[in-house]
């Protein structure tokens, strides 16, 4: 992935750090995809701004290299995607808050409907205008989150007026990242038998990890979110997917740390010997999650000048510490920059240093970074 593009000459750059963000990449993550779901489709999930990618930029690229399906979690989403996708069918997961069917309509927006009352309200909408852009019926297999329940479903689809007017099925895997969970092959089968009653509608199951797990599980259309912006879909094996986001945070002060000395609030590292400390212009308020430094044992790595650099002390709400000390001194003065997220050190490593996902991670990239689009 390219790195830091250089401002204008003479430009001062006053952001903490430059989060890169490859779309070349995103869009190969999406083909690479799209080839192992085939002949099922692949659409593209852009909730929380592509989680933290930039939902208009990541729309454009996937749009061009063919997703025509995109799923948001918000109206407000689906909004601002409309003007960059204006072609595609946009389904809002979230589904149908209370009165806003006008507002769906408007922007050509398709709600997930997850439960009987939701239904009534848009199928009232639907008779009343003759609105035909389409819905998903959101059927749940086990989550317990959104979506009808079995027993529901059944009763819908034999009600005596006949089926609900949706252009999609769908239900979402609990558990398909952890290998071989038994709730995903119960879901499957769970899922064939209520989707079987809603016949000649396409139906789709698959999150990013989904897709790695045959064809049984693709459906018709596929949605992953998390594989398209480089994260680890089969967290048991290696990333198969190619890194989208970079983040290189600036030096802001490198200062010597005497033996026995410490570095940060609550005093929790000590230097066991002479080392040279970089502070960088980013924190807890820019999605550095503090959890990654207060966890015995847990090592978050940047790299500078190639070499691997552990954060040292607590995350500060501003400003992290770096331990330079091997890298060499030209790379790590005032001014340069340490990559946090990189091809070395990703965000399911930042991920797993802080206890967490690396979805959380994503969708805490700040906004004070300077943003940049690459590849598009
Ligand atoms: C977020 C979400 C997805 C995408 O999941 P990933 O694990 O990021 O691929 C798919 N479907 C639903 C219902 C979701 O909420």
């Amino acid at each position: 992935m390219p790195a830091v593009q250089p401002l204008p000459a003479g430009t001062p750059d006053l952001a903490g750090g430059v989060l890169t963000i490859d779309l070349a990449a995103l869009v190969a993550n999406w083909r690479a995809l799209a080839a192992r779901l085939a002949p099922a489709a692949c659409a593209g999930v852009v909730k929380a701004d592509a989680y933290g990618c930039g939902a208009a930029e990541a729309g454009r690229a996937l749009r061009a290299a063919g997703c025509t399906t995109f799923f948001v979690a918000l109206p407000a989403e689906g909004r601002a995607l409309r003007a960059a996708v204006p072609d595609a069918a946009i389904y809002v997961l979230n589904g149908l808050p209370q009165g806003a069917a006008e507002t769906f309509a408007t922007a050509r927006l398709r709600p997930v409907i997850g439960d009987l009352g939701e239904l009534a309200e848009w199928e009232a909408f639907v008779a009343r205008t003759g609105w035909s852009e389409g819905a998903a019926l959101h059927l749940d297999t086990g989550m317990n989150r959104l979506g009808l329940r079995p027993e529901e479903a059944r009763a819908l689809a034999l009600r005596p007026r006949g089926q609900p007017p949706v252009s999609l099925v769908m239900s979402h895997f609990a558990c398909a990242d952890e290998k071989d969970h038994p709730m995903t092959a119960r879901q499957i089968a769970l899922f064939r038998e209520v989707r079987a009653l809603f016949p000649g509608v396409p139906a789709s199951l698959a999150n990013s990890a989904g897709v790695f797990l045959g064809p049984e599980a693709h459906f018709d259309l596929a949605r992953p979110g998390y594989a398209l912006y480089g994260g680890n879909p089969t967290p048991w094996t290696a990333n198969p997917m190619r890194p989208v986001v970079r983040l290189d945070l600036r030096i802001i002060q490198a200062r010597t740390v005497p033996p026995g000395e410490t570095v940060g609030y609550g005093a929790r590292w000590t230097a066991p010997a002479t080392r040279r400390i970089a502070v960088v212009s980013a924190g807890y308020a820019d999605g550095l999650l503090r959890a990654a430094s207060a966890r015995p044992g847990a090592r978050v790595l940047g790299y500078a000048g190639g070499v691997a650099c552990p954060l040292v002390g607590r995350i500060s709400m501003d400003l992290a510490a770096f331990d330079v000390t091997d890298a060499p001194a030209d790379a790590v003065q005032r001014g340069d920059t340490i990559a946090l997220l990189s091809e070395r050190f990703g965000v399911d490593d930042y991920a797993e240093a802080a206890g967490t996902i690396g979805y959380e991670v994503l969708t805490s990239l700040g906004r004070r970074y300077r943003r940049v689009h690459v590849g598009g």
